[in-house]
């Protein structure tokens, strides 16, 4: 049954699938998630210290939880734009994920459900759960030194996503270290910020695609202004991925064959003085389903560093 619904599920889009059996995170990963949020490696996004008995155990999230199903979709552009127009996450060069994501997932959990009955809930960013604790539990790769999910043959430029079900499957068991992270430091190196700790996590107050992003309002912290001063701040438009995109292990994955992902006309000629230039109604047509849109056009008039 697992290796049917696998099989069903990969007509999603997805690179990678594992199955992980429903139990609290461990307990030296929960200390370590506890630790970080101490140290506020989180900054600004209170909602991470938010539903911490369902983050822990994520039976929680739907009666009778016995599996966790992992999945990776991949969304490495076939081309970055030109740094002169000012950066964009790539991960926002298409369609919002969330959405995407869920569609397919969707439409083929119907054919799971129709086969193997069975309960389901999604989750997409959408709930409380340490989703690359359960990628690597659920076999599907490995946490690098940029804290990013490592999939064989994929890179780390992978979106994840969990269903947690209902059915009894079985969980991948023979998980070996496949040390797939280099540790050659690139990712450390290339961070415009000094944002990545050492243990591969991330200070959030550092992080550009944080404050970029995430960030409400103008910056006020010091290390954040120090970020938004670097060559590399003062170059945003939205987000930063410069430690996805200088990791040797994306140089030579294929790009994504999610159509979705793949870049918008509007998104891909945007540059600073264009952002400028914008009126909401131009924000809201350009940036129509995509992921940009999360940060408002004062979100980006600011990252501009236009005053707000
Ligand atoms: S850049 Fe190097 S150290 Fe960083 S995640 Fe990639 S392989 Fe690992
Ligand atoms: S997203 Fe940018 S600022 Fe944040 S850790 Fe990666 S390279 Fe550093």
């Amino acid at each position: 049954m697992t290796g049917k619904i696998c099989g069903i599920l990969r007509q999603s889009g997805a690179v990678a699938i594992g199955v992980a059996k429903a139990a609290p995170v461990e307990e030296e990963v929960w200390r370590a998630y506890l630790d970080w949020l101490s140290r506020k490696g989180h900054a600004g996004m209170a909602y991470m210290e938010n539903h911490s008995s369902i983050r822990r155990d994520p039976r929680l999230l739907l009666e009778d939880a016995k599996s966790i199903i992992s999945l990776a979709f991949p969304f490495k552009p076939a081309a970055f734009r030109e740094p002169e127009k000012g950066m964009i996450a790539c991960y926002a060069y298409g369609l919002d994920y969330h959405d995407a994501i869920r569609i397919r997932l969707s439409k083929t959990l119907e054919k799971v459900k129709e086969e193997f009955g069975g309960e389901y809930r999604i989750c997409i960013d959408s709930a409380p759960i340490m989703e690359r604790y359960w990628a690597v539990k659920a076999g599907i790769g490995e946490i690098g030194d940029n804290g990013a999910v490592i999939v064989p043959g994929a890179g780390n430029m992978v979106f994840l996503a969990e269903i947690i079900t209902t059915l009894d499957l079985n969980p991948n068991v023979n998980i070996t270290n496949l040390d797939l992270c280099l540790h050659c430091g690139k990712c450390l190196n290339e961070c415009p910020a000094n944002a990545l700790r050492r243990d591969g996590t991330v200070d959030s107050a550092r992080c550009l695609s944080y404050l970029t992003i995430e960030h409400r309002g103008a910056w006020s912290e010091s290390e954040a202004i120090a970020a938004m001063n670097t060559d590399a701040g003062k170059n945003i438009i939205f987000g930063c991925d410069l430690c996805l995109r200088e990791c040797p292990l994306n140089y030579d994955t294929p790009h994504t064959a999610i159509q979705e992902f793949h870049p918008l006309k509007g998104i891909m000629e945007l540059n600073k003085e264009g952002v400028a230039g914008l009126e909401q109604e131009d924000f809201s047509r350009i940036f129509k389903g995509s992921p940009i849109k999360r940060c408002k056009l004062s979100g980006l008039k600011r990252n501009i560093g236009e005053n707000i």
